[in-house]
């Protein structure tokens, strides 16, 4: 039987997962009160299809074990297993089916949720799924206040969070300069880049 009233799906890469992830879903859930958030590796997304990815296998080994700690975080294949190219849509189509009776809550960065309203119809997400556009360093959520904010004041929450001014692309570049990445993710995903030789 469904026994959670409220859930937050963080949709990402995580090339690699790292601590600014962590603590935006975090902070989700506790302002929310989501029962969960299932993070959800993508695929193939279709925003980053010129860029190298590492393999979906070891992204969703990286966000186990990142989360593994955390009774409320849980990590979804529904992205991975599914063929083509990852939408939004489509992933929060799928789990308002899975789960009917919860209400359904998508969390991304600043950065994110303008990206994502020029990737698909964003009427139509906006119908699907109630967003939570949290703060990023280097990103303004400006944009969003000003065009959706006023229309979809309901569905687009904003969330301050304490800011964290870590991106995946920073890690793997200061691993290709032989530079440290310490307090910037957990361990446990450190570690497994070292043991594949990830982003050498
Ligand atoms: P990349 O540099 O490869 O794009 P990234 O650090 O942006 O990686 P993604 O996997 O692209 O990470 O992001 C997944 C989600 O997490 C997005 O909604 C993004 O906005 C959000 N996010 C990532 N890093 C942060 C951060 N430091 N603070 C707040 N939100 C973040
Ligand atoms: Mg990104």
């Amino acid at each position: 039987m469904e026994t959670r009233r409220s859930i937050g799906i963080m949709g990402g890469t995580f090339d690699p997962i790292h601590y600014g992830h962590l603590l935006t879903a975090e902070c989700a859930a506790d302002q929310y009160n989501l029962d969960e958030v299932i993070f959800v590796p993508s695929g193939n997304p279709p925003h980053k299809t010129e860029q190298k990815i590492t393999v979906a296998q070891k992204r969703y080994v990286m966000s186990l074990l990142a989360t593994i700690e955390n009774p409320k975080f849980d990590v979804s294949r529904i992205e991975i297993d599914r063929e083509g190219l990852s939408y939004t849509i489509d992933t929060i189509k799928t789990f308002k089916d899975l789960y009917p009776q919860t209400k359904i809550y998508f969390i991304t960065g600043a950065d994110a949720i303008l990206e994502i309203f020029t990737w698909k119809n964003p009427d139509k997400l906006l119908k699907e799924a109630d967003f939570i556009a949290a703060s990023r360093p280097g990103y303004s959520l400006a944009k969003i206040e000003k065009e959706f904010y006023e229309e979809y004041r309901n569905r687009i929450h904003i969330l301050k969070i304490p800011g964290l001014a870590i991106s995946s692309t920073n890690i793997r570049k200061r691993i290709k300069e032989k530079r440290p990445i310490k307090y910037q993710l957990p361990e446990k995903v450190e570690s497994y880049i070292r043991k594949y030789g990830l982003y050498k």
